[in-house]
């Protein structure tokens, strides 16, 4: 009776010293468990991103992109194989022969390039979704754009390596950023656009690339497009996107 007692006394003073030290971790853990079972019945969409005529995308950024499905599960991203594919050279320069002043055009016949890529390794599914990371000079000095149906989405990196030329993290985060905030505009969420008014939320409009950095590290998403999330698609999504913007 009394060893019974003193077993349970010291099993309370351990939850007790363990709910003291690991009261976050746990809450975290019980978040994410919360988050899986309201998130179970949903396949996630696939994303393949690619690094076309771009030598500096990084392993880093690689890792920093895969390390995104661990933090939620509408997008489940996977880095396409680009530097071995057959007709990577050839469709490299047909794109850095492209002369346009359509930032439309300049994704879409990224898009042509990166489908025939997926149509070669018989990667298909209409809810899959493109992403090429390019050192190809962008239509009117623009970094991001993306196709009509937004499955089709390029980022260009040269500005952003030549203003961060020393800090390939801030280039990194910047990225991951304007991915984050492309893939959440193709959930095509009804009234989910850019604002004017700067509040550090991830939809913040940056015209300039040197506004992106004041918001990559620490980013939220505003009381507004929050309301906007909430009321078109409900809590659940709204929940995973706030944890992953968080990271
Ligand atoms: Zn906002």
């Amino acid at each position: 009776m009394l060893e019974d007692l003193g077993v349970e006394i010291i099993a309370g003073i351990v939850l007790f010293v363990a709910g003291v030290f690991l009261a976050k971790p746990i809450t975290r853990v019980v978040e994410q468990w919360r988050r899986t079972i309201q998130f179970r019945k949903h396949e996630p969409i696939r994303v393949r991103i690619f690094c076309i005529h771009s030598p500096f995308c990084s392993d880093q950024l690689k890792r920093v992109l895969l390390r995104q499905n661990q933090l939620q599960r509408i997008f489940e991203i996977d880095i396409a194989e680009w530097k071995s594919w057959n007709s990577r050279k050839s469709s490299e320069k047909a794109l850095s022969k492209l002369q346009t002043d359509s930032r439309l055009e300049f994704c879409n016949r990224f898009q042509e390039v990166m489908q025939k890529y997926n149509n070669e390794k018989q990667i298909t599914g209409n809810r899959l979704i493109n992403i090429a990371i390019t050192d190809l000079p962008f239509p009117k000095n623009y970094y991001t754009w993306n196709t009509r149906d937004k499955k089709g989405i390029v980022v260009g990196i040269q500005s952003l390596r030549h203003l961060f030329n020393d800090k390939p993290q801030i280039v990194n985060m910047i990225v991951l950023r304007i991915v984050q905030r492309m893939l959440i505009y193709s959930l095509n969420i009804n009234g989910l656009i850019a604002h004017e008014i700067t509040r550090g939320c991830l939809f913040d409009l940056t015209r300039q690339l040197t506004d992106i950095q004041y918001s990559t590290e620490k980013t939220y998403i505003c009381d507004e497009c929050r309301k906007i999330i909430l009321e078109k698609r409900g809590l659940p999504l709204l929940e995973e996107i706030e944890a992953w913007v968080a990271g």
